[in-house]
Parts: structure tokens; C-alpha cells; sequence
């Protein structure tokens, strides 16, 4: 589907702005991004409140960063920050979600 297909990723400093093959653009917070982050690490920590909370306080502790961007595949994207988790991988169709969660269209 067109809207899990990422044609572009820009950075800035505090957020990227990501382009979906419906033509769809958003702006998305780094902070967005890695407080929902699906690796093995972070992914259980958004199972309940209380253990989502202490990962968003985690992160928000955090230097704010611009990603390193690897592409995964046709499917998604590996983001390494300097610190914190690095190792998930962001699949379109999830960064899709995220972005009309968390997002702002533009
Ligand atoms: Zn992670």
C-alpha cells in the first residue's frame, strides 16, 4: 500500500519530516520515534503505563540528535542514535502509525 511505502526522510536537528508514496508529509519528533521504538529492548516497555512513562522520562533525559539512516530492506529504515537504543529497525508501515499518532501532517 502507497501509504506504508517511505519515499523520503529529512533530518533536522529535533525531527525529521517523512513522505509517504500518498503523498502524505510529516513532521515527526525524534523523541516520537525512539519512545516507540519495536526493538527487543524498548518495544516491552511500551506493554503499560507505568513502564512507558519511565521510557519516555529515559528518553527525554537524552541528548537531542540527529539518527544515522541505514535502509533495511524495501521495508524500513535502521536509525542509529549516539546514545541510547540504536539497534531497532523501523519498518514504513510502523513509522506510518507513529507519524499519524504522534505527528504533524504538513
Ligand atoms: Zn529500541
Amino acid at each position: 500500500m502507497s501509504r506504508d511505502l517511505l519515499t523520503d526522510l529529512e533530518r533536522s536537528d529535533e525531527y525529521c519530516v517523512l513522505r509517504f508514496a500518498d503523498g502524505l508529509s510529516f513532521r515527526l519528533s525524534y523523541f516520537s520515534i525512539r519512545s516507540n521504538c519495536q526493538c527487543a529492548k524498548c518495544k516491552p516497555r511500551q506493554e503499560n503505563d507505568q513502564r512507558r512513562i519511565e521510557l519516555e522520562q529515559e528518553i527525554a533525559r537524552l541528548r537531542v540528535e540527529k539518527p544515522r539512516v541505514t535502509p533495511v530492506g524495501r521495508y524500513g529504515v535502521q536509525l542509529e542514535w549516539p546514545s541510547g537504543c540504536s539497534s531497532g529497525i523501523h519498518s514504513f508501515s510502523h513509522l506510518r502509525e507513529v507519524c499519524e499518532a504522534h505527528g504533524e501532517q504538513i
